[in-house]
C-alpha cells in the first residue's frame, strides 16, 4: 500500500562554511541555515543528501 506524503518532506542538507570549510548536516525546512560557530558567517549548501531516498 502506497502512502501519500502529505507532510512536508524533510531534506537532509550538508552545509559548509565558505571560510573555514567546517561542515554540518541540517534538515530543511525544519531547521534554518546555520551559522559557522567559528567564523560567525552563514554557511552555504554543499550537497543535498536525501534526493530520492524517500518515496
Ligand atoms: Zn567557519
Amino acid at each position: 500500500m502506497k502512502k501519500k506524503a502529505k507532510e512536508v518532506r524533510q531534506e537532509a542538507v550538508e552545509v559548509i562554511c565558505p571560510k573555514c570549510r567546517e561542515t554540518n548536516i541540517v534538515y530543511f525546512p525544519k531547521e534554518s541555515m546555520p551559522t559557522c560557530p567559528y567564523c560567525k558567517v552563514e554557511m552555504i549548501i554543499k550537497e543535498v543528501l536525501t534526493e530520492g531516498k524517500y518515496g
